[in-house]
């Protein structure tokens, strides 16, 4: 697997992927055929995480090629990313207290022998140290695998699900604050109170196409408990009523500004900001911090072909120009945690499909689901 950290490429798989293996997307996406063999998914959440392309852009370019009823799964899955977001989003200390027990944990973990095996591959499960090799050197895994790492992770290793998702955070591609720890909270059962997902032998056999044998799991382990919950907050997402003309900060998750909503504005200066490991509590692989460089760097030049003044900087950075910007809203993660810690006074400015969406993610995504049609019709 190969993911070129650009635009062009990403659009180029976008539209590989709905004229060749969207009509049976819905019928094989559960499948991990294995590394070599990802087309029955669109794999492209490296891009979608970084903003390099949105998530109207699937949707508009499905709807371009099949009916809504013959994409609804597609449209679903990709809604899925925009549901945990808006969720974390009205419930920001689901992040904040995640990090707090990441660092006590890790401190009563760091000798931990059973840890130590897991995130070196050299457990007595054979799938697993196979995806543990994948998730390093690929930097990308299959949902299902996603599912069945994290379910052998908690209840067959009894590793804190905390642990397992900063393996993922620091090796992944598409790490994102709201789709991963919302991910391993619903795998541990504490997402879906009392909904464990249990991965097992037989669903792994089949979904693999019967790749890995000898795979002894615990297969009835009760859901783990949390204590906590989170009501959802009444946050408001407005953007400024008189814009003036400031510098825009663009942070990791929005590095397309062409098609954003604010492409028509005009700004002083584009100030694209990256975050190497000094200002995160997760560090970054080497590879992955490359990779979110490339990108930084693929929309510069994207910005220099439009003659719009641009400048990377460091995070660190922002701290002498944040009373004179604007910056697109980095969302719940690493990058608003340094904001709001510093408190630095930027302006954010909140996507149309966020503002929107979002305000359907106080409940469960069974009830957002009700509200796509709505969504689509808004915005297609
Ligand atoms: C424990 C766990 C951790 C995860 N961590 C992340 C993460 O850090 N970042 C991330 O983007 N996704 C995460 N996911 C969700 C999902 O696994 C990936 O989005 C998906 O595998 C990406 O592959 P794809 O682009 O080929 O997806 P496709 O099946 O082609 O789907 C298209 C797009 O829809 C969105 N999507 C699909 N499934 C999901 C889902 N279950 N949740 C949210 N969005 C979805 C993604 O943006 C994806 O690119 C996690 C899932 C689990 C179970």
């Amino acid at each position: 697997m190969n993911f070129v950290p650009s635009r062009a490429s990403a659009i180029e798989n976008l539209n590989k992927f709905v004229e060749n293996n969207l009509s049976d997307y819905s019928r094989l996406r559960n499948f991990d055929f294995g590394p070599k063999n990802r087309s029955n998914i669109s794999c492209l959440s490296p891009y979608i995480t970084h903003g390099i392309i949105s998530e109207l852009e699937l949707i508009k370019k499905s709807l371009s090629k099949f009916s809504f009823l013959k994409n609804e799964k597609f449209i679903q899955e990709v809604l899925w990313r925009t549901y945990w977001k808006g969720w974390l989003e009205l419930r920001p200390n689901v992040w904040t207290d995640y990090l707090n027990e990441l660092k006590k944990i890790r401190e009563d973990f760091k000798d931990n022998a059973n840890y130590k095996n897991a995130i070196e591959g050299k457990t007595d499960i054979e799938c697993f140290n196979q995806w543990v090799k994948e998730l390093k050197e690929n930097n990308y895994l299959h949902n299902h695998a996603r599912m069945w790492f994290a379910s052998i992770w908690i209840f067959t290793l009894d590793l804190p699900w905390q642990l397992g998702a900063e393996v993922f955070m620091k090796h992944l591609y598409d790490g994102d604050a709201a789709a991963n720890t919302l991910g391993w909270r619903w795998v541990a059962g504490i997402q879906t109170q009392g909904k464990n997902y249990l991965a097992s032998e037989w669903n792994i056999k089949k979904f693999t196409n019967n790749r890995f044998s000898n795979i002894k799991l615990n297969e009835n382990a009760p859901s783990k408990i949390s204590s906590k919950t989170y009501a959802a907050s009444k946050l408001e997402f407005n953007n400024p009523q008189n814009f003036k003309e400031k510098n825009l900060l663009i942070f990791d998750n929005s590095l397309s500004f062409e098609i954003s909503d604010f492409n028509n504005l005009k700004f002083k200066k584009i100030f694209l900001i990256s975050n190497k490991n000094e200002n995160r509590i997760i560090k970054l692989s080497e590879k992955l911090i490359k990779f979110k460089s490339k990108l930084i760097e693929d929309q510069k030049k994207r910005l220099e072909e439009k003659s719009i003044n641009s400048e990377i900087i460091d995070l660190s950075e922002i701290q002498n120009i944040n009373e004179s910007s604007y910056g697109l809203y980095p969302t719940v993660g690493e990058n608003l945690d340094f904001i709001n810690i510093n408190d630095l006074k930027i302006e954010f400015l909140y996507r149309k499909l966020d503002q929107f969406s979002w305000q359907y993610c106080n409940k469960g995504f069974f009830n957002f689901k009700n509200y796509i049609p709505k969504i689509i019709t808004t915005f297609n």
